[in-house]
């Protein structure tokens, strides 16, 4: 330990105050924690990607995002770094229910998801754990009540909120809607409202696509407080 881990709310503060520099080109640059940077750097990321440049600090000081930026920019640590710091410096712990929800169109993408959580969280004392259905429901329920942060797809995450006993999203502050414009094509809009509408209002909530399209702003407007518009196009 040691380093910025001790200072987490000094970093805090600063960041939500100065803001993370919007000239960061490298995780060391950002006002992030030293296990979330050990972690990245054990697993190879050191350089930011524009995506990630562009959507962190604004993350980091607690804005809403909504980010735009096409397949393979690197959205998924976009938002999982922003959410391991708000947890860490919440110090939420693990008997402190569920803090983080990503929302994801597909089992696939899920998991890929999970991959890079594990990967970026491996430092931090937080559980996680999955909602995407398939297999044994009494299982699924009684593996998620405790868990720290739930990366699931939107049918079974709303069909848990409905029926699970002990499954309580009253203390989430972050929501994630990644590749909302896939979610949308897979016909998901009302499952999201729904999702949406039964959590807590002072949640911060981070939404990427690949692409903009009137579906995606119509559920940004449903799911977002004065967002921070991000967006990373091709260069020529
Ligand atoms: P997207 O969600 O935008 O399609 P991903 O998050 O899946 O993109 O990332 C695409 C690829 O880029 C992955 O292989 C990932 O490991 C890699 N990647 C992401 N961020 C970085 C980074 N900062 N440095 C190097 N590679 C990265
Ligand atoms: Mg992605």
């Amino acid at each position: 330990g040691g380093g910025n881990d001790d200072a987490r709310g000094d970093a805090a503060a600063g960041g939500a105050r100065a803001g993370a520099p919007r000239w960061a080109r490298r995780f060391g640059e950002l006002p992030i924690s030293r296990r979330t940077l050990d972690a990245l750097a054990h697993a190879g990321f050191t350089r930011l990607t524009d995506i990630q440049r562009a959507a962190i600090p604004h993350a980091l000081a607690g804005r809403d995002v909504l980010g735009a930026a096409k397949t393979g920019s690197g959205k998924t640590l976009a938002f999982l770094v922003p959410l391991l710091e708000k947890l860490w410096r919440l110090r939420w712990g693990r008997l402190d229910g569920c803090g983080a929800l990503v929302i994801s169109p597909t089992r696939e993408l899920a998991l890929q998801i999970f991959d890079v959580l594990r990967a970026a969280g491996c430092r931090h004392d937080l559980s996680a754990g999955m909602i995407i259905g398939g297999k044994d429901y009494a299982a699924e329920a009684s593996r998620i009540v405790l868990m720290n942060i739930l990366v699931g797809t939107p049918g079974r995450v709303l069909q848990h909120m409905d029926q699970t006993v002990g499954f309580e999203l009253t203390r989430l502050q972050l929501l994630v809607l990644d590749e909302a414009d896939r979610l949308l094509d897979l016909g998901f809009d009302r499952t999201l409202s729904a999702i949406v509408r039964a959590l807590p209002a002072s949640r911060q909530t981070l939404l990427f696509s690949a692409t903009q399209t009137r579906s995606v702003r119509d559920l940004a407007a449903l799911s977002l407080d004065r967002p921070q518009y991000v967006a990373v196009h091709e260069r020529a």
